[in-house]
């Protein structure tokens, strides 16, 4: 048996040649422009010697040239590691030194980084995309030059379904990234079952502002997108305005975003001046939405926002709130088809079901990945008798819905009693001039930890801490109140927009 994750573009294109596939402003492709672009790509890729399980690095924003080149590299075999265009020189070359990549193709908006990134880590093939304004790179290979190679005789390669496909480096929120291997198989089932979940159908258009590099728009839109037919909206960078311009414009039935997303998109002025009446639906995950914010939204644009729950290991998408009838709000939702999730005390005994039962949620099943590339203590590492450590904290309720509570790592112990921040940042949210909180612990001779609080106001609204302070003091328990409040102009956040709470 073969099965490389790309038949969903062959597929899309014989079923719907002429249906767009993408969107870039503009601009428009279809899906055979699209699969015979891949197949060009694939065969430029031949021709600078990529053989199948090379690897290659992808470097790039939210553009056309994304999905061509990652379904191309896929029909030569090749494995995708996906990069962040943020990444320092330094950053780029441990990536591609750890993913032993043999090409990187990148943007030439970052080049200068890219370039003496790939010289570091010896990489010598550099393939560029340019974007207008931008100058023609003098080195390397250009895309275009790339993508106008003859097709030979290839055909896409017939992969073995448990071939890495990818290797998706972790957004480093709380670390160094490590690569998480994923196969072909598994991230077909994590955009076939998600999918089906929340019934894409190819009459869909979804707004891509997440970045394609992250797991979350690489697996849960980018491939539930292609497999379904559905036309993709691309957004290179998050902004309130070009989002809901971009949602108006292109008749958006799906917005999926992260919680700082929906926050922006709420708190925008000038809301009310967009006709957002084509979305159905919105989805929420990579963070915990507050309440408050799901509750507004819902409200003032008339949808829902099912939330679900991930990570790069799990191939994103591992528990989700299917429909209206099924979701139940706040939660992450049930384990999707094929996998499995449990709650573990500190002993590694499972928990039974109950709010009070909060442990680690381990996952096992098909979406889980192989392991850390090249890193086997720390694949080791991250699972027990076959279960995998999210390093996440929750618990689940009577009808195995599952609630995530916060990171492990971020759980504050405060003189002995354990502060969740989500619970802390959740009160916060319910303030109106909140735009933005988190909670951290800061280090406290009395107590161990202290808690405290850095939020970020709505513009042209002002509070003071003592303030905030005693609102969050009226909702919880007094252990957990946070004694400290300091307001900045803006939280730092990861380029998927989580909020990065290390550099607090
Ligand atoms: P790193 O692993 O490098 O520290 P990261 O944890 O942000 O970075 P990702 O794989 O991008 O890596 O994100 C997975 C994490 O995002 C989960 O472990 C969880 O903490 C958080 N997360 C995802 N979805 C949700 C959700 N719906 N609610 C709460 N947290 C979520």
């Amino acid at each position: 048996m073969s099965f490389n994750l790309a038949t969903m573009l062959y597929e899309s294109a014989r079923s719907h040649p002429d249906k767009a596939a993408v969107i870039n402003g503009k601009h428009a492709l279809t899906y055979a422009q699209v699969d015979a672009a891949a197949d060009r790509f694939a065969a430029g890729l031949h021709s600078h010697g990529i053989e199948p399980g090379d690897s290659v690095g992808l470097q790039l924003p939210n553009l056309p040239q994304f999905v061509i080149a990652y379904f191309g590299a896929l029909k030569a075999g090749a494995v995708v590691v996906p990069m962040n265009v943020l990444y320092k020189a330094d950053e780029v070359a441990y990536i591609l030194r750890d993913a032993e990549a043999r090409m990187l193709i990148t943007w030439a908006g970052v080049l200068e980084q890219a370039t003496e990134g790939a010289t570091q880590a010896g990489v010598k093939d550099v393939v560029t995309v340019t974007t207008p304004g931008l100058p023609e790179p003098t080195t390397g290979t250009s895309f275009d030059a790339l993508l106008a190679t003859e097709l030979d005789a290839t055909e896409m390669y017939q992969s073995d379904p448990g071939d890495t496909a990818v290797i998706i480096y972790t957004s480093g929120t709380t670390g160094r990234p490590k690569g998480a291997e994923l196969t072909h198989f598994q991230l077909f089932l994590n955009a076939d079952t998600p999918g089906r979940l929340f019934g894409v159908r190819d009459s869909d258009v979804i707004l891509v502002v997440l970045p394609l590099f992250h797991i979350f728009a690489l697996s849960s839109i980018l491939d539930v997108c292609v497999r379904f037919a559905a036309t993709m909206t691309l957004v290179p960078r998050f902004d309130a305005a070009a989002v809901l311009a971009t949602i108006e414009r292109d008749h958006v039935t799906v917005f999926e975003g992260v919680p700082t997303m929906y926050i922006a998109l709420l708190a925008h002025p000038d809301l009310d001046k967009y006709d957002v009446s084509s979305l159905r639906v919105g989805i929420s995950g990579g963070a915990p939405i507050p309440a408050t914010v799901l509750d507004d939204f819902e409200k003032r644009f008339g949808i829902l926002i099912l939330e679900g729950y991930g990570l790069s290991e799990t191939a994103s998408t591992t528990t989700f709130n299917v429909s209206a009838q099924d979701r139940r709000v706040y939660s992450v939702g049930r384990p999707i088809w094929g996998v499995q999730v449990q709650v573990w005390g500190d002993d590694g005994a499972v928990l039974p079901a109950g709010a009070e039962n909060i442990g680690e949620l381990m996952v096992r099943g098909v979406n889980v990945m192989r392991g850390y590339r090249g890193n086997p203590e720390a694949s080791a590492e991250a699972f027990t008798r076959g279960w995998f450590h999210t390093g996440d904290l929750g618990y689940m309720d009577q009808d195995g819905y599952f609630f995530v509570v916060d990171r492990k790592k971020e759980l504050i112990i405060r003189g002995g009693y354990n502060v969740y921040p989500r619970e802390v940042e959740d009160a916060i949210y319910t303030h109106p001039a909140v735009a933005q909180a988190a909670v951290i612990g800061v280090a406290d001779e009395r107590l161990g930890q202290e808690v405290k609080a850095v939020v970020a106001l709505h513009p042209g609204k002002e509070v003071a801490p003592e303030e905030l302070i005693d609102h969050v003091k009226a909702r919880l328990a007094p252990y957990k109140y946070p004694r400290s409040v300091e307001i900045r102009a803006h939280l730092p956040v990861t380029s998927a927009g989580k909020i990065l709470k290390r550099e607090l």
